[in-house]
Order: C-alpha cells, then structure tokens, then sequence
C-alpha cells in the first residue's frame, strides 16, 4: 500500500471528531423531512455514498411509509454491488484475561466469578481444526486485552493457525479484533499477514465512554479513536469499524463512524472496509448488559443498517450471531455482507462441544461461565448454509481479494469497477462447490447444487464462463481456485 502524504499527519491526533457539528448537523435536520428523505434516497442510488447532512437526514426517518421506500433503496443498493453474495467466518476466542473494566462485558477485569482461560497454541488450532472441518476458511481471532505473552502470543497463534492443512481445508484469511497497539505492534501484525484489523469504538460520546470504560488502558478514549491511524500507518488498509450499540444515542454514533470512516478516507485513501453493528447482549456478571443505556430497537436496528448500506456502498457490513436468526434475515437484504455462523465466545468453545457432542447442556453451561455474552443464534454452520441457499443466497467462503492482493484503496477502486461482477460471482460459487463436495449435509448438497445451477445461469456471459471453469475444476478435485 502506497500511504498518501497526508498520512504523515500526527496518528494521535483526534480532533476529526468533532462533536458540535455532529450535534448541528443532527440538528439541521430534526424532524422528518420527506421531500428531503427521498431526494437523498434518489442521490443514494448513484452508489457514490452520501454526506454527513444526507446520513443525518435518513436518521430521522420514522414514518412507516419513508422507511419502506429506505429499505427498498437499501435493497437495491444491496443487490447492485453484492448480488446474492454472503461472506461466512467464524470467531476463534483465544484468550478471555482482561485488564479492562468495560461495564457491558464478560470478561471485564472486576468480574472475578467467570472462568479466565488462555488457550496454548495446541489448544488454539485444535479450535481451529473443528472450525476448518466445519468447513470455514475465514475466521476472526478474538481475545480480551492480556494476553500470556504479550503479543508474540496473538502472533504466534495466527502463523500456527496458518500452518494447519486438514483434508481438503485450511484457513485462508484471519482477520483479529484485538485491542489497540503501538504502531510497531501493528507492523507485527501485519507481517503474520492479517486480514482486517478490527476495532469497535463502542460509542464516540465522551461522556458515555468515560462511563462505561471504569477502568484499564480502554478508558483513554483517544488512544482508541486513534488505533485504525496507527494501524493505517503501519500498512494495514483493510479496517473494521464498529459501534456497541446501547451505549449511547445511535443517531449521534452513526454519524460519527461516518465521520471516522471519512478521517480515514481522506487521510490514507481508504475508509474502512467493513463496519460491525454489535447491539449489547446479556453478559455474564453485567447487569448494565441486561439494562443497557440506549437500547436500540428493533425498528432502529433495521433502519440503521439500512443507512448504512446506502450511506458506504462499498463497505462490507457484518452481522454476527449476537442477533436472533430472524433479525440476520431481515437484515441480508438490507445491506449485510458478511455473517458468522456456529460462533462460540468462551476459549475453547468449539472443541469442547466437539468433543462432548452426548453431553450438550453440560457444553451449553460451561459456555455461558466462560464466554463473552449470549448469542440470539446458535444454529450450526451448516443449517445457516442451507437456510441461505434455499432464500436465494449464494454462501461464499472467498477470500481472493486479500489473497490477489485487493485491499484499502485498490479494493475500493476495484469494487467501484465492472470487474468485481466477473470475479466474485464465479468465486463465490466455487467457494460454496467446495463447500458442498467437502463438508455439507444432504440437506445443503441438494438445495446448494440447485443454488448454483441458479447463480450461473442468472450471470452475464462472460461470468458464467469463468464460473463454469471453476467449478469443474472445483468438481474435478482442485481446491482454492480463485480469479
Ligand atoms: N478486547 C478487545 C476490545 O475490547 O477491543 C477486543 C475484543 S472484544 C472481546 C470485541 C467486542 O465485543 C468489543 O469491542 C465490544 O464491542 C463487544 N462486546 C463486548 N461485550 C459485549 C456484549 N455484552 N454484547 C455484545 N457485544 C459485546
Ligand atoms: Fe476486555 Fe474487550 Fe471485554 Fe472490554 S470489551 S472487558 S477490553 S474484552
């Protein structure tokens, strides 16, 4: 990655975030506006994203009708760039020691009843194993911010994760959502040949922040604010922003993520790469996650991811398993990306439940002591699979954008292209052939085949020749064939 001249700016410096002018262009535009509503959703059609005063517009949105014709705008933004393309990874939790008070969480440091493991780097590919004979090729490696061995730890569990070949799988992409670090640190990160570097600013309110973060090195807000300069800096260009929602008013941390994906865009030439929308879920030992500040309904939820899509075109949105299978559903349209499936959040979690598969709810209550929140779905990768096919989805495993070297700057302009049609589609279904001929149920193969036989025959012609190659090659026994 060529980092522009800008990039020398200090990475320290967070004074991109500017609250007033959140506050005022919130203001601006208070009550709902439909002339205004649907003279943005026009422009948003454009696929060119939308200003901070088009996004604080959509944010008000409350009547039933306005929101109906947001959503379908989302839809069609939704189909026109991804199809019916959905990205599958799945959490690996290596560690849940903290030194962090965060007031939402498990693995806080003050909650001395749960169970603290640190997997050993046996342990951590053992997790990884069960996970590649799942079937997954992208996984996101979590921990709490302690790690055993400082971050030789993360680093040498990312390389023994690279390391495992099992039958036809291994896993082609890590991306980490770890705490923040120095730019050195990153540049270690960077080296083991990370995906994305993920980071959640919870909330981009002060006050709530300091409220929240009791105690620890995640109570300097700016030192987090300023993690994905420091990462930019040290090349990684793919980022992942994130806000918890419940914390504070999601209208004010909606516009500011989309202030900070706009810092990063003009500052290194790339926004971030995708954006997570975690809502709080019950916690072990956190009453604050049961009764949070700012829960954000159900409507609210839709409503923003549907802003979202529109409002970044180009950024992948991420739903994880935190959200009730209903709610993921309803939100593919919408706008989401990339989804993770079978996801565990206790160290060790898909092991144990591999190994004790006779004694479920034994598994089910070592989770909860252990993990970082409860999940809203619990189903396996394989019925999310199925489930995904039969709506008209094509399950995608693919990672050839990381691996054709497609990342930052070059993965937008290149998403932006016409290219992006001829190769993702005819990826995608030879990720998901892989799938079926390695590790699907009977179920999946025969809704999957037919899901296929459909993607190919609704491609341009000279997708669908790609896509042919592939997946022969893929039948005729060749794994990890990508354009
Ligand atoms: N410890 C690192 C940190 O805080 O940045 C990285 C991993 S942390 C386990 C990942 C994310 O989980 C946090 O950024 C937070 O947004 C989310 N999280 C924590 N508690 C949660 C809860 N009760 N419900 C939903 N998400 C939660
Ligand atoms: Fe620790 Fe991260 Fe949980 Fe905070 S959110 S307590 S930093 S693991």
């Amino acid at each position: 990655m060529t980092i522009p001249a800008s990039a020398n700016r200090d990475p320290a410096d967070t004074s991109w975030l500017n609250p007033g002018a959140i506050h005022a262009a919130l203001a601006a535009s208070d009550r709902e506006d439909a002339g205004r509503v649907r003279e943005v959703l026009d422009k948003a059609r454009a696929l060119q994203g939308l200003t901070t005063g088009e996004v604080a517009a959509l944010l008000q949105i409350r009547d039933p009708d306005l929101s109906a014709e947001l959503y379908a705008a989302a839809r069609w933004a939704k189909e026109a760039i991804y199809g019916k393309r959905i990205v599958l990874f799945a959490p690996l939790y290596i560690s849940n020691f903290c030194g962090n008070a965060c007031n939402y969480c498990a693995f806080s440091k003050d909650n001395t009843a749960l169970k603290r493991r640190s997997l050993s780097i046996e342990e951590i590919q053992r997790e990884a194993q069960v996970l590649i004979a799942q079937g997954h090729k992208r996984l996101l490696v979590v921990a709490g911010e302690s790690y055993p061995n400082g971050l030789q730890y993360v680093l040498d569990a990312l390389e023994a994760i690279y390391a495992i070949r099992l039958g036809n799988g291994e896993i082609r992409r890590i991306n980490v959502n770890l705490a923040p670090m120095e730019v050195d640190e990153f540049r270690a990160l960077h080296a083991v040949g990370i995906g994305t570097y993920q980071i959640f600013q919870e909330t981009y309110q002060r006050d709530v922040y300091a409220a929240a973060h009791v105690s620890g090195r995640k109570r300097d807000m700016d030192w987090r604010l300023s993690a994905p300069d420091r990462a930019m800096q040290a090349g990684i260009d793919d980022i992942g922003l994130g806000v918890l929602f419940g914390l504070g008013d999601w209208r004010f941390d909606v516009l500011a993520l989309m202030t900070h994906a706009a810092h990063l865009e003009s500052t290194y030439g790339a926004g971030c790469h995708t954006i997570s929308v975690p809502r709080i879920e019950p916690a072990h030992g956190s009453d604050f996650s049961r009764a949070p500040w700012n829960p954000v309904s159900d409507d609210d939820f839709r409503k923003l991811v549907a802003i979202l899509r529109l409002a970044v075109p180009y950024t992948g949105i991420i739903m994880s398993t935190r959200e009730s299978p209903q709610m993921r559903r309803e939100t593919y349209a919408l706008g989401v990306s990339q989804i993770s499936a079978g996801s565990r959040t206790n160290p060790g979690g898909y092991a144990a439940h591999a190994d004790a598969e006779a004694l479920p709810d034994a598994a089910t209550m070592e989770d909860f002591d252990a993990s970082q929140f409860s999940l809203g779905d619990h189903r396996s990768l394989d019925a999310v699979v199925l489930e995904l096919a039969e709506l008209g989805y094509t399950p995608s495993f693919c990672t050839a954008c990381y691996r054709n070297g497609r990342t930052g700057e070059d993965f937008m302009q290149w998403a932006k292209s016409a290219d992006i049609k001829e190769k993702c589609g005819p990826n995608a279904v030879g990720t998901f052939m892989e799938y079926l001929l390695d590790y699907a149920g009977p179920a999946t193969v025969e809704a999957g085949t037919r899901a296929i036989e459909r993607d190919i025959a609704g491609m341009g012609e000279k997708e669908r020749r790609i896509a042919r190659v592939i997946v022969d090659k893929v039948c005729g026994g060749k794994r990890d064939v990508y354009c």
